[in-house]
């Protein structure tokens, strides 16, 4: 595969508010943006090289919609980062339905995606909900990935959480 670099491609996912386009405006930018409009749904595209291995990431950042757009996404994704706030128990019960969700499209697509969990905010420990066993168990049960992390603070974790992922694509595609 010389000439044309590997394209990655992410779908953030998750309830309002939880930090998905905190979380890709960091990864994109390396900044904490405290304010975005809720009802954004745009594609960020990053170059990056890594140990000079070049590639590209395409983040969509989306927000809750219906099932006509979701076909859309679903198709178009590599790899899922679904998004909770560790201090709102009612985004982790999001976070189970679209886990739960994108778990079934994949295996009646016959497609297999990494999927991330993440729980953002845990800057925010003293107004935690959810433990972070609990949010492990889940990931578990869909033989997901699991990280806790924050947006508002340093940029390296966020940027390990999509790296992992695109590493986690490669490894499915046989290109590591
Ligand atoms: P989205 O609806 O999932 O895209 O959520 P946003 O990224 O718009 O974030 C919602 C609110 O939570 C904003 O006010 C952000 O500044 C705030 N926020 C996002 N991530 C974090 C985080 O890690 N820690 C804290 N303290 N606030 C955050
Ligand atoms: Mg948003």
């Amino acid at each position: 595969m010389s000439g044309r670099k590997r394209e990655y491609n992410i779908v953030l996912l998750g309830a309002l508010g939880v930090g998905k386009s905190a979380l890709t405006v960091k990864y994109i930018t390396k900044r904490f943006i405290m304010e975005y409009d809720p009802y954004i749904e745009d594609v960020y595209t990053k170059h990056e090289d890594v140990d000079g291995q070049e590639f590209v990431v395409n983040v969509m950042d989306t927000y809750e919609k219906d099932d006509m757009n979701s076909q859309r996404y679903l198709r178009w994704a590599d790899a899922f980062m679904v998004v909770y706030s560790i201090t709102a128990r009612s985004s982790f019960d999001t976070a189970k339905e679209y886990i739960t969700k994108v778990s079934e499209y994949l295996k009646n697509a016959s497609k297999d995606c990494p999927i991330a969990l993440v729980g953002n905010k845990c800057d925010l420990e003293r107004y935690r909900q959810i433990s972070k066993a609990d949010g492990q168990t889940l990931a578990c049960e869909y033989d997901g990935l699991f990280y806790e992390c924050t947006a508002a603070e340093e940029y390296e974790y966020v940027e390990g959480i999509f790296h992992g992922l695109v590493h986690a694509i490669q490894l499915q595609r046989g290109e590591r």
